[in-house]
């Protein structure tokens, strides 16, 4: 179907809640997507930060049909080996203790949301003051589900919703005296994204989040660190709290986890588990054959291709280049991020966009993130010259819309 007859068959078809770009792809290989044309693109988005062994990958293609040819799902009525080899490589990393498997992002979040409620409710069983209120911050995004969009600051995506699960305060991002300020004995839990995503790439204040983990401390509260865009090696470690040696009492993984293939994970410390026993929380598909296998198999060989150090070497190298691009163009407020996680701050709205739409007319993906931040979420595998390329190519196109608003100037004195 040509991609106009698409658009229009989709305008009638679908629930309008995507503004998509007009493109269509229809296969990929490494860091490359195809477009139904035949083009080439770059991909430095890796379809929102989960594509993060790119395209075509033979791990991921070998781990889903060998997976296929045995069993896709049982039921969490039955045992399965992968789920438990899964958990034993995912406590490793986060250094959590127990695992709870669901198939999306906004599902992980969700759960620890309950599981930070129903511990606040055995230390009230156990004679403890604690309450059930939490604290999230000024531009997180934790999901869409209504639990998750009640700790989701931005009020398009949360008050149309309305009542949303009660009892959350949001405070200024990065605010000790805030955060101070706000908890209390009523607080249960404290809502962080270590390196936020949909918020404009914020990374948070050391200060902040151990301010955050003696509060929490010091009540019996529960510190909950949403990773499901900066997790999995992005930034350079398996989870961006490790280049603060803080840890959390929970931790949500989900868009990498799986390569492509939906599911999410929440972590939590064996004291935080205890909250939840057996039918108090579930899913049908969480954790299957299909979706474990694949994790499995993504994380042997993030280990095995050495993709934490690559991440981390790439990404500085391209942060340096950003960083360089910023002394030469005045449109550029500020670059911001971790490893292979990163955002360009632009002072205008409109430049941004044009210079995104730039960048798909070169064939380079990347998206807009709060109006004003260009995002970058590459798949792990890119290298110097990708980068290269891609520095070029945003330089040209800085280039030309800072000629453009001084044309403009010029005509407005004329
Ligand atoms: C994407 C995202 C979510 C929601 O994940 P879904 O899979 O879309 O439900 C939650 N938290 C963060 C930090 C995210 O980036």
């Amino acid at each position: 179907m040509p991609l106009a007859d698409l658009q229009a068959a989709e305008s009638k078809l679908l629930m309008q809640t995507y503004a998509r770009n007009p493109i269509e792809f229809v296969s990929g290989n490494g860091v490359y997507l195809r477009d139904d044309q035949g083009n080439d693109y770059l991909d430095l988005l890796s379809g929102i930060g989960v594509c993060a062994l790119g395209y075509n990958h033979p791990v991921i293609t070998n781990a889903l049909a060998k997976q296929a040819e045995s069993l896709i799902h049982t039921s969490n009525l039955f045992y399965n080996a992968n789920t438990t080899e899964l958990a034993l490589r995912l406590t490793e990393m986060t250094g959590l203790d127990r695992v709870f498997f669901c198939n999306s992002g906004t599902e992980a979040w969700e759960a620890a949301l309950k599981l930070a409620r129903a511990h606040a409710g055995l230390l009230r069983a156990e004679g403890k003051h604690i309450g059930t209120r939490f604290i999230a911050l000024e531009n997180s995004f934790h999901g869409r589900t209504m639990g998750s969009v009640a700790t989701t600051h931005k009020a398009a995506y949360r008050e149309p919703f309305q009542p949303v699960m009660p009892d959350v305060v949001h405070i200024p991002f990065n605010d000790v005296a805030a955060l101070k300020a706000a908890f209390s004995e009523e607080v249960c839990g404290v809502c962080i994204e270590v390196l936020q995503g949909e918020g404009g790439i914020n990374p948070v204040s050391e200060e902040f989040l151990r301010t955050a983990r003696e509060l929490c401390d010091s009540t019996g509260a529960l510190l909950l660190l949403d990773e499901i865009q900066s997790g999995m090696g992005r930034t350079g470690k398996w989870c961006a709290y490790q280049h603060y040696d803080i840890q959390p009492d929970i931790t949500t993984l989900a868009k990498p986890l799986a390569g492509g293939v939906p599911m999410g994970a929440m972590l939590a410390t064996e004291e935080a588990s205890r909250a939840f026993t057996p039918g108090m929380h579930g899913t049908t598909f969480g954790g299957n054959p299909l979706a474990t296998g694949v994790a499995i198999a993504v994380i042997d060989e993030i280990k095995h291709a050495k993709l934490l150090d690559h991440a981390a070497e790439i990404g500085n190298y391209f942060i340096a280049q950003l960083n360089s691009l910023k002394g030469k163009h005045e449109s550029i407020a500020e670059v911001r991020g971790m490893g292979l996680m990163l955002g360009v701050e632009m002072h205008s709205a409109d430049v941004a966009k044009s210079v995104l739409d730039g960048m798909f007319a070169k064939h380079i993906v990347l998206n807009r993130t709060h109006e004003t931040v260009l995002r970058f979420l590459p798949p792990f595998l890119i290298t110097r010259e990708h980068v290269d390329q891609t520095i070029a190519a945003l330089d040209e196109l800085f280039t030309q819309q800072e000629v453009k608003s001084t044309d403009a100037a010029l005509t407005a004195t004329n």
